[in-house]
């Protein structure tokens, strides 16, 4: 993990429940690696009556940091000390600093899906249309962040309607001059929809293994060589809806882009240092 571990070695990691199949211990390594760093990056598995515990440890045991992961993004938050501005809009944390003995928590997930477009394809979400597909923890922390971003117009489209609403409603709020909207995911009603966004994202989690067969939309005739299509599952890699779009000329992104982007921002929470997105994209 760090190049020796020893009385001086510096601990990060990553709680969740379950964590063994995480990338992050070996994309931390990398950077560690590359700068030289006498630090070490551990997953602990945090069952849910010991996350109270699991957080004081971080103070108790002087870690530099831990990144939180599903299922306890949101239910951390009652343990910090303070919330980045956009972790508190976003609503959710998955990178912990400890700041002396002060517990920050931010969030990196949006703004590492967006770092990840700008180095896999120079694309930035400035005067686009995009549509989101789904409104749950991640299309939020995505939303935010294309807002922020100067994304023009933004459409939330979910299964459960009122939760694209709250979402499109929220980011509305904080950002006035982007363009919010709210709709029903509603297949029929989709290639329509989609030929007129520029960025298509799914945050669903259909395709997903082992459902390697499904997808969010069945018709991809709305598809062009002008579309971004993103996906933010990573396994498989790419999924179904992303082969599709591929094949109909359209650059495609998946979700590996976006596990390393959030890491790459996290370990410069962590430490300061800018690693380059390729070191922890090859560990993914
Ligand atoms: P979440 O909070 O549970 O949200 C899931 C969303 O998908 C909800 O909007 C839900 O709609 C919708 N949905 C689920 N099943 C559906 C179905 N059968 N038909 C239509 N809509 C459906 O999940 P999340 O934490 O955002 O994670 C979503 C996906 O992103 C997962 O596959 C996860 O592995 C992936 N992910 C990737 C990264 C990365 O770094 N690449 C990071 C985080 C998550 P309703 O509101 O109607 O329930």
């Amino acid at each position: 993990m760090s190049l020796e571990i020893s009385g001086t070695t510096r601990v990060c990691g990553i709680i969740g429940n379950p964590i063994s199949h995480t990338a992050s211990p070996r994309m931390h390594a990398a950077a560690y690696k590359m700068f030289g760093m006498d630090w070490t990056y551990v997953a602990f598995p945090a069952p849910p009556d010991r996350l109270d515990a699991a957080v004081k440890a971080i103070r108790g045991l002087g870690l530099v940091g831990v990144n939180v992961t599903i299922p306890y993004k949101e239910s951390v938050i009652p343990y910090l000390d303070e919330l980045s501005p956009q972790a508190r809009l976003v609503g959710a944390v998955n990178t912990i600093v400890n700041q002396n003995g002060r517990l920050i928590g931010h969030t990196t997930d949006g703004d590492g899906f967006l770092l990840a477009l700008q180095n896999e394809y120079q694309a930035a979400p400035a005067g686009k249309r995009i549509c989101l597909i789904g409104a749950g923890g991640s299309a939020r922390s995505i939303a935010f962040s294309l807002a922020h971003h100067g994304a023009a117009e933004i459409v939330i489209a979910n299964r459960t309607r009122y939760r694209a609403e709250i979402l499109a409603h929220d980011v509305q709020e904080a950002y006035p001059s982007a363009l919010l909207r709210a709709a029903d995911f509603h297949i029929a009603a989709m290639p329509h929809l989609l030929s007129e966004m520029d960025w298509i994202i799914n945050t669903t989690p259909i395709g997903m293994a082992p459902s390697v067969g499904d997808t969010p939309i069945n018709d991809m005739s709305w598809v062009s060589d002008a579309h971004l299509v993103c996906d933010i599952i990573y396994t498989p890699n790419p999924t179904r809806f992303l082969r599709e779009a591929g094949e109909r000329g359209a650059v495609i992104s998946s979700g590996a882009g976006m596990l390393a982007g959030q890491g790459v921002l996290a370990f410069q929470l962590f430490s300061g240092r800018e690693v380059p997105f390729k070191v922890m994209r090859n560990e993914v």
